[in-house]
């Protein structure tokens, strides 16, 4: 391939994806390859990929056949894919796509430019899982946007029953506090004024003493940082000093993540989550009364292995009870190599959608009314952009991460964190007027 070969990435799935994406960016423009914009002029077309439900490796399916066509046009073009669809079920994968000339695992970005470089004849693959491998050294080549994502740890050793995750990211492992330390002093001297840390259980970190509460300590201690947040944090490892450094310490915004998954105890013990939804709910509870205007999110999967009716109220019943501000809800996905995958579904594809929908109509209703609660008070809001909806609008997030919108005035600029007045709420964001 010749040097400044230019590459499009398309990527799928979540936060750690997009921030893995930044990473094999930096990794390409280090060996010599541009990026472009426009996978009709790419001389190599890459996806990072999700495996995490199989909705989301059927789009990618989807999207390969669309692109085997660009190939096909120029035999020359090579087309990859990365992440963990490629971790998952590369052999399933070659025979659905026999025309990709790179397949690579989360592990294998390093050696991404020397396996474009080997796949002239045969396919190049590399899904071997590394223990240690955490990308310390590659600085990610961030968007110029007010907020950041870092990510602080790599991997995930909890083999929830129904999660794929462990199986194609590999085993946990954190990054040196001190790596940690100096992108978050680069991002700030670029200007970003907020960091959000990342990790598939990111309050699992640590690093020798350093733990995740220090963690979130050492990255306030950066100037210029005005805000901090971070995700997936998992329940059982929102140990004291993660909450209190989310109280004393006041670059930590008030918003958790916490995903729930079900309601009811006996699924969660067969999901092998290592909480009750007691403990859960006395959580919630300390966490409350130490961070005022906390707001929660949570992740729900309905119509797991054996959730019968009074399982599903029981979740329900759990939603109502915490009041979350929003809700990533899912049906319940059959995932190759994981512990339930043998089991098989119990709940049929038409009972799913039918309590996928009724749990989103009620939590639609609750972040209605949680977001209404705030007409009339005053908040901070960080602005990031124009409103995409909203003539004469700026877009931002209140400590909450709540959408807010501000009228636009000629003395704000991207970065600005300003005071406004709640003035009217949907369910999805907060309109605010200027002091
Ligand atoms: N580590 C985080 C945690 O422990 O909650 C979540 C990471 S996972 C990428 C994001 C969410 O996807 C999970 O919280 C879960 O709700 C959902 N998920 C994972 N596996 C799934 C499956 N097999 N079917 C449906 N949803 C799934
Ligand atoms: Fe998946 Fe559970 Fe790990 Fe979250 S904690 S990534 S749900 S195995």
């Amino acid at each position: 391939m010749p040097s400044l070969a230019r590459v499009y990435l398309e990527t799928y799935g979540c936060q750690m994806n997009i921030a893995d994406s930044q990473t094999v960016t930096a990794i390409l423009r280090r060996a010599g390859y541009t990026t472009t914009n426009n996978a009709s002029e790419a001389d190599i077309i890459l996806l990072n990929t999700c495996a995490i439900r199989e909705h989301a490796e059927e789009r990618v399916l989807g999207r390969l056949s669309d692109l085997a066509r660009l190939k096909h046009a120029h035999p020359n073009r090579k087309l990859g894919l990365l992440g963990c669809m490629a971790q998952h079920n590369r052999a399933a994968l070659m025979n659905k796509a026999p025309w990709l000339d790179v397949v690579a695992g989360p592990d294998s970005y390093r050696r991404l430019p020397e396996l474009l470089a080997n796949a002239d004849f045969d396919p190049a693959v590399d899904v071997r899982l590394d223990r240690t491998e955490t990308y310390a050294d590659v600085s990610p080549e961030h968007d110029n946007g007010v907020r950041a994502y870092v990510t602080v740890m790599r991997g995930c050793d909890k083999f929830c029953a129904f999660c794929v995750v462990p199986y194609v990211r590999g085993r946990e492992r954190s990054i040196p506090a001190a790596d940690i330390l100096r992108e978050v002093q680069q991002l700030a001297a670029r200007g970003v004024k907020e960091i959000v840390l990342l990790g598939q259980t990111v309050n699992a970190y640590h690093d020798e003493q350093v733990g995740f509460g220090e963690l979130l300590k050492m990255v306030a201690a950066v100037g210029g940082i005005e805000r901090i947040r971070f995700t997936s944090p998992h329940p059982s490892d929102m140990t004291p000093d993660v909450v209190e450094a989310m109280a004393r310490e006041p670059k930590v915004q008030p918003y958790l993540h916490l995903p729930l998954q079900s309601g009811s105890d006996r699924i969660l013990t067969a999901m092998g989550r290592g909480y009750t939804t007691d403990e859960y709910l006395r959580l919630v509870e300390r966490l409350r009364s130490a961070i005022p205007d906390l707001a929660l999110s949570t992740d729900i999967i309905v119509g797991f292995h054996g959730e019968d009716e009074q399982d599903f109220a029981a979740t329900l019943g759990l939603i109502r009870t915490v009041g979350y501000d929003s809700a990533f809800m899912f049906k319940y996905s059959l995932r190759e190599h994981t512990r339930a995958f043998r089991l098989g579904d119990t709940v049929s594809e038409v009972e799913k959608s039918r309590r996928l929908a009724e749990v989103i109509s009620m939590q639609e209703a609750i972040s209605l009314e949680r977001n209404r609660n705030w007409v009339g008070r005053d908040v901070m809001v960080l602005v990031e952009g124009r409103a995409r909806r909203g003539e004469g609008m700026m877009a931002g997030k209140t400590p909450q991460f709540k959408t807010a919108l501000v009228p636009a005035a000629p003395t704000i600029k991207l970065g600005d964190i300003v005071p406004a007045q709640v003035v009217s709420a949907t369910g999805h964001s907060l309109v605010c007027t200027l002091p």
